[in-house]
């Protein structure tokens, strides 16, 4: 049987760990075998969503932290018989998680990913835009604006002076849509302007 691709992306907040676990219950109602991987980084923590969610499910499910996000790591690890290969928090593997996932539709295994589409900055997120390129399905979640509460949101605002592309943990980002992001960012930079001329 031909394997596929298929991506769930969006900002945090959006639903994506949600929608990444109801296709592996999906899949175990099917008594399909699972591998399910995410990136465990030594000098950084996370929540996790995808364990917590998971946890109730029965069946042959094997949940693995793959250190720093190594891609070629995770191609390793798996387990020759899974039928679905789930990758949660994709954007923080390596940039060959793409080449591993290509080979693995071509030996017939369902590939399911979830990831953050865009960085704090509105930047493509690690290798999320490739992925998306390769998949045969692409499904873009959204969570609602955290400001107007009725518009879309595109990206997860950071709410901490820090710069680095990656800095984990959900109380330091919210939801935001393009016009409240937009206003956000223009009165952090009047304030900024204030400050100086002071
Ligand atoms: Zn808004």
């Amino acid at each position: 049987m031909a394997g596929n691709i298929k991506v769930i992306t969006g900002e945090m907040f959006s639903g994506k760990s949600k929608e990444l676990s109801r296709l592996i219950e999906r899949a175990l109602i099917a008594d399909l075998t699972i591998d399910v991987f995410y990136p465990v980084f030594s000098a950084r923590d996370s929540s996790r969503d995808i364990i917590q969610r998971i946890a109730g499910l029965r069946g042959s499910l094997v949940v693995t932290g793959v250190p720093e996000g190594n891609a070629q790591e995770l191609a390793h690890r798996i387990n020759p018989v899974a039928d679905v290969i789930a990758i949660d928090e994709a954007q923080f593997f390596t940039n060959d998680l793409v080449q591993v996932v290509k080979h693995l539709r071509h030996e017939g295994k369902r590939v399911l990913i979830a990831g953050l589409d865009l960085d704090y900055q509105e930047n493509p997120f690690g290798c999320m835009g490739a992925l998306m390129c390769i998949a045969d399905d692409v499904m873009k979640v959204h969570a609602v604006c955290t400001a107007c509460k009725k518009s879309d949101a595109f990206i997860s605002h950071r709410l901490t002076a820090e710069s680095d592309q990656v800095v984990v943990g959900e109380t330091n980002y919210t939801a935001l849509c393009v016009e409240c992001y937009d206003r956000i960012i223009r009165t952090k930079q009047e304030r900024t302007t204030d400050y100086q001329t002071a």
